[in-house]
């Protein structure tokens, strides 16, 4: 970071410190991955300088002929990976494009009805803490409490009880496949709009690996960042005959103007995704997942709903007496990075919580396959058992694991 230390040491050193942390711990958390420096060089690139309001070849600023080109690309990357009839790649967050898709389609007031936060849902997804929550009357559904799975009956029942204006599908830690076209019957029997949030899932839907959501849902959005391996970023999809509510609800509805520099990454990251390895790379997700949380129910842990379907999978660490706040700590500690979470039917409260979150996109971009994540579920236990005597030894481990599958070897 030559430029930035002559100019900010604090910030280099910082970035500096980043950048070995990510080198040197395995990143578990299921939301994150590792971008290719493709992806990165667009993102610190000069497009940030431009203002282009609007949408191609309808801008409120002069200028625009090769941004134009940049967000025209996008659309058409966005298209034809997820076979959408039209594309917003605008939203500046996953959030961002919820509120869009929210504000192109309700009124304020308006029933939703979406996943239980602690089932897995998002806080975008009515939680009465966000904007959706407020702006909107919120409901919820969840998983059946002895498999822990979509309930598709229990959901039916709520819809007809509650008709809402729009049910929400999607979620943030929840393991298994969603059915979309169930959800789209049960829309349809009670008139509401469909909406998936597919921002968890994404490359997998993308290579084929997870149903699509886009042939059912009248709108579908996603993150950028997550399994899709772009720049964090929002991305909307939806039928043409919504395509002006969604790009009004975006711009001038719900932003100003669009992060070029980002939007020629998510560009980057769609080309990426179409290349035939991307599906490789999604399938070996998937597998790595299942190794994972094959052996660590081996190991004496409970997984939520008894295993996994994609890239992510929700542990039960009470059965070792311990707690996931503890968890993410101690592992923390040991350089593995991954997140304390609820568990359905949580005994504990938000800040403690009875379980922890573990996703395999960011390994995978590594190059590790099933038998490391076989040895990393073997790590986990380890340390868990053996507690703070045991931290040095699993974090040299670690540290070894990570030099053999390094990322950013330039920096
Ligand atoms: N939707 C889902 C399902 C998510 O899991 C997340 C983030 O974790 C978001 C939306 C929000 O994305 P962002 O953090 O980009 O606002």
């Amino acid at each position: 970071f030559d430029l930035i230390a002559k100019t900010d040491s604090e910030i280099a050193e910082l970035m500096e410190k980043e950048l070995r942390r990510q080198q040197h711990h395995l990143e578990l958390i299921a939301s994150e991955n590792i971008v290719s420096e493709a992806v990165m060089e667009a993102m610190g690139s000069h497009l940030t300088n431009k203002y282009a309001e609007g949408y191609p070849g309808k801008r409120y600023y002069g200028g625009c002929e090769f941004v134009d080109g940049v967000e025209t690309i996008a659309i058409e990357r966005a298209k034809k990976l997820f076979g959408a009839e039209h594309a917003n790649v605008q939203p500046h967050s996953g959030a961002q494009a919820n509120m869009a898709v929210y504000l192109a389609f309700l009124k304020p007031g308006d029933k939703i009805l979406g996943l239980d936060l602690s089932h897995g849902g998002h806080l975008t997804h009515g939680a009465k803490v966000n904007t959706s929550g407020k702006m909107y009357e919120s409901h919820f559904y969840g998983v059946d409490p002895e498999t822990e799975v979509l309930d598709y009956d229990d959901i039916r029942a709520k819809a007809l009880e509650i008709k809402p204006q729009m049910i929400v599908a999607g979620a943030s830690a929840y393991p298994r496949i969603i059915d979309f076209k169930k959800i789209r019957e049960i829309c349809d029997e009670v008139g509401a709009y469909m909406f998936v949030d597919m921002a968890h899932i994404a490359g997998l839907v993308a290579a084929g690996l997870h149903p699509s959501p886009v042939p059912y849902a009248d709108v579908v959005t996603t993150t950028t960042h997550k399994t899709l391996r772009g720049p964090r970023g929002g991305l909307i999809l939806c039928k043409e005959e919504y395509a002006k509510k969604i790009d009004s609800a975006v711009f001038p509805g719900h932003q100003g103007g669009p992060l070029m520099h980002i939007i020629a990454a998510k560009a980057v990251c769609f080309k990426e995704a179409l290349d035939p390895s991307f599906k490789d790379y999604q399938a070996q997700i998937i597998k790595n997942a299942k190794a994972m949380a094959e052996r660590l129910v081996e190991n004496g842990f409970k997984i939520i709903s008894g295993g996994t379907d994609n890239h992510m999978m929700l542990v039960d660490v009470t059965p070792f007496g311990a707690n996931g706040r503890d968890v993410q700590n101690l592992l923390e500690s040991a350089n593995i990075t991954l997140n304390k979470n609820s568990i359905p039917n949580e005994k504990l409260s938000p800040t403690l919580t009875s379980g922890v979150r573990i996703g395999t996109p960011a390994v995978t971009t590594r190059g590790m396959k099933e038998e490391e994540c076989v040895y990393i579920a073997d790590l986990i236990t380890e340390l868990i058992k053996g507690g703070e005597a045991k931290v040095d030894e699993i974090k040299a481990k670690v540290v070894e694991l990570c030099d053999k599958f390094p990322i950013y070897e330039n920096n």
